[in-house]
């Protein structure tokens, strides 16, 4: 298992022990293929979205819950997943980060979202 999860309590709830802030993953499968930020709700929060290949498929980013989507810790997902690291950057610039046919990190195209 590539990913990760810390014990966090019933999901959702964002308690978050001795880790740093959660992403909100889908899938575990790498490579992930999609980053998107959002405001973080609060400390425990990352505001990221990882979406791996093997994700279920979601009608859209936002609001995300009870579609298999999990918590984990952001610090730790990156130590798994160092692949995510450039794509983490420009979603955190510029809201959303694909992955393009040649595994580089670009800019997403956030039209998907409306
Ligand atoms: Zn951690």
């Amino acid at each position: 298992m590539l990913v990760r999860r810390p014990d966090f309590g019933p999901k959702g709830t964002g308690r978050v022990g001795s880790c740093g802030p959660v992403a909100w993953v889908l899938g575990s499968e790498p490579p992930a293929f999609s980053i998107g930020y959002a405001e973080p709700m609060g400390t425990w929060d990352s505001g990221f979205t990882v979406i791996y290949q093997d994700a279920p498929e979601v009608e859209e980013l936002e609001g995300i819950d009870g579609d298999g989507s999990e918590l984990v810790c952001l610090h730790c997902l990156l130590d798994d997943d160092p692949e995510i690291g450039r794509g983490l950057d420009i979603a955190h610039e510029y809201g959303m980060a694909d992955l393009d046919e040649h595994g580089a990190w670009v800019v997403g195209d956030l039209t998907r979202l409306d």
